[in-house]
C-alpha cells in the first residue's frame, strides 16, 4: 500500500467511528464514541511500539515514541489532535465516500444525486480536478476535522518507525471535546506530555499556518432586580430585563462579529435569559491583541458597576473566565523555532504558506496558555463543520509530508544541541 492508500485506509476507519461531542453533557468526554476511537488508537500505538501509553479517565490518550539512539538531545516534539467531531445537527454516523479522479462539476453524495456538493457554491472544488477527494454521504460532516489529523499523525509514526527514520522524542495526545470548548486540552496532564513544543493539525486548505489566534474569555452577567405588583410598582420595581437591555445597548455596536474581521476583536452577546427579578447575559470576548482584550474586559466591568450605581436596588454581578490565549503571545521572548520550522518545512516541500490570523482558537491556544507553544498547520480539508466538507488527497498527503519534515527538522536541532 502506498502512502496515499494508507492515509485513506486510516482516515476512513477513524471517520467511521461516530464521535460527535455533546455540548449538553458536562462530563469529559461528553460522548461514548470518543472512548471507542481512543481505545482503537491505543491498540494501534501499542502495536507500533510506543511507550508510556496512557488513557486517562477523561479519555485523553497520550503516548511517547522515545528518541532514536544518539538523538536524545533533540527537542521533544508533540502532536495534538482531537477525537470529537462537531455536532451540526446532522447524523452522527459518518460514511466517507472516495471520489477517484474527480472530473469537475458537482460532487454527488448519493446515487441519485439528491445530496451533492454544488460547484456553484464551492468553486474551489475545481482546483482539484484530477485529484481523489474524500466527502461524506451528505448526511453528516466528513470529520476531516479532526480525523485527518489523527490519520496524519498515525501514518507519520508508522513511517518513522518502519523506515527507521531519525527522530527525537515524539509525544502524541489525542484529546476529546475540542469542539465544545477545548475541554480535552484542558484535561491533558502536562506531566504526560513533557514536550518543548507541539503542533495541532486542524483546519483548512493546503499551506495554511495559524499561530495567531484570539485571546478568548466568556462572561456571565447576572442582574437581580426587584419585582412588584403593578399596584405598588412605582418607584419600587427594578426590572432586570430592562437593565439587561440598557447594558447591552451600552456595548460598542461596532465591535461585534458581524462588523469585524482579521485580527479585530469583539464582544458578542450569545444569550439573554431571565425575567423581572433575575436576568442572565452571556457574552464572548475576543481579541488578538492582549491589551485590547484586557480593555474589553475592563469596559465590561465598568459598565456593570455603572448600571448597578444607576439602579441602587439592583444587584449586578460579573464573572469573566479566560478560555484560551493567542498562541503568538506564548512565543514572545521565547524561541520561535516551532513556528519557524513550519515555514521551513513548507519551503523545503514547495508548499506556499498562507499565514492566517485565526478568528477562533485551537487546542493549541489553550495549551499555549498553559505554557506549551502549539502552532497549527493545515489538514488540507475545506468546509469544516458542514455537509460539504471535503478533503482532497493531494492536500492530505502534503499535510503528512509537513509532519514528517517537522520531525526531520527537529533532529537537526538536536545535533546542534540547542533548543
Ligand atoms: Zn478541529
Amino acid at each position: 500500500m502506498d502512502t496515499k492508500e494508507k492515509l485513506i485506509e486510516r482516515f476512513v476507519r477513524y471517520a467511521s467511528v461516530p464521535s460527535q461531542s455533546d455540548q449538553g453533557n458536562e462530563q469529559v468526554p461528553s460522548s461514548p464514541g470518543q472512548w471507542v476511537l481512543a481505545r482503537m488508537l491505543r491498540e494501534e500505538l501499542e502495536g507500533m511500539g510506543l511507550t508510556e501509553i496512557h488513557l486517562s479517565e477523561h479519555c485523553v490518550l497520550t503516548a511517547r515514541l522515545p528518541a532514536k539512539e544518539g538523538l536524545e538531545g533533540a527537542p521533544a516534539v508533540g502532536w495534538v489532535a482531537h477525537l470529537d467531531t462537531a455536532d451540526i445537527g446532522a447524523s452522527d454516523t459518518v460514511a466517507p465516500l472516495l471520489i477517484r479522479n474527480y472530473s469537475g462539476g458537482d460532487i454527488l453524495q448519493d446515487a441519485e444525486g439528491t445530496r451533492r456538493i454544488p460547484v456553484a457554491e464551492h468553486p474551489e472544488l475545481e482546483r482539484y480536478i484530477g485529484d481523489d477527494i474524500l466527502v461524506s454521504d451528505g448526511t453528516s460532516v466528513l470529520g476531516a476535522d479532526n480525523k485527518s489529523a489523527i490519520a496524519n499523525i498515525m501514518c507519520a509514526l508508522q513511517k518513522v518507525t518502519e523506515e527507521g527514520r531519525p527522530h527525537g522524542d515524539i509525544y502524541v495526545a489525542f484529546v476529546p471535546d475540542e469542539e465544545i470548548g477545548l475541554r480535552g486540552a484542558g484535561a491533558l496532564e502536562l506531566s504526560r506530555f513533557p514536550v518543548d513544543y507541539a503542533y495541532t493539525i486542524d483546519c483548512c486548505e493546503a499551506g495554511e499556518v495559524a499561530y495567531r489566534t484570539f485571546n478568548a474569555a466568556s462572561a456571565v452577567i447576572t442582574i437581580r432586580g426587584v419585582n412588584a405588583h403593578p399596584m405598588s410598582a412605582k418607584g419600587v420595581m427594578v426590572n432586570a430585563v430592562s437593565l439587561a437591555a440598557e447594558l447591552i445597548g451600552s456595548l460598542d455596536p461596532d465591535q461585534v462579529p458581524e462588523k469585524t474581521e482579521g485580527t479585530e476583536g469583539f464582544v458578542c452577546v450569545t444569550s439573554v435569559e431571565g425575567d423581572v427579578s433575575r436576568c442572565e447575559i452571556r457574552l464572548n470576548i475576543r481579541d488578538h491583541d492582549r491589551e485590547l482584550f484586557d480593555e474589553k474586559k475592563s469596559r465590561l466591568r465598568e459598565l456593570c458597576s455603572l448600571i448597578g450605581e444607576r439602579h441602587p436596588a439592583s444587584d449586578v454581578s460579573l464573572q469573566i473566565s479566560d478560555t484560551y490565549s493567542n498562541i503568538e503571545d506564548s512565543l514572545r521572548g521565547k524561541s520561535t523555532v516551532c513556528v519557524d520550522h513550519i515555514f521551513r518545512a513548507m519551503e523545503n516541500l514547495g508548499i506556499p504558506p498562507k499565514d492566517i490570523a485565526m478568528r477562533g482558537g485551537t487546542d493549541g491556544s489553550l495549551l499555549s496558555a498553559r505554557g506549551i507553544p502549539v502552532p497549527n498547520y493545515f489538514t488540507g480539508a475545506h468546509n469544516f463543520h458542514s455537509l460539504a466538507e471535503f478533503l482532497p488527497l493531494s492536500s492530505f498527503e502534503k499535510s503528512l509530508e509537513v509532519t514528517l519534515e517537522l520531525i526531520a527538522l527537529s533532529c537537526e536541532e538536536g545535533s546542534a544541541g540547542t533548543n
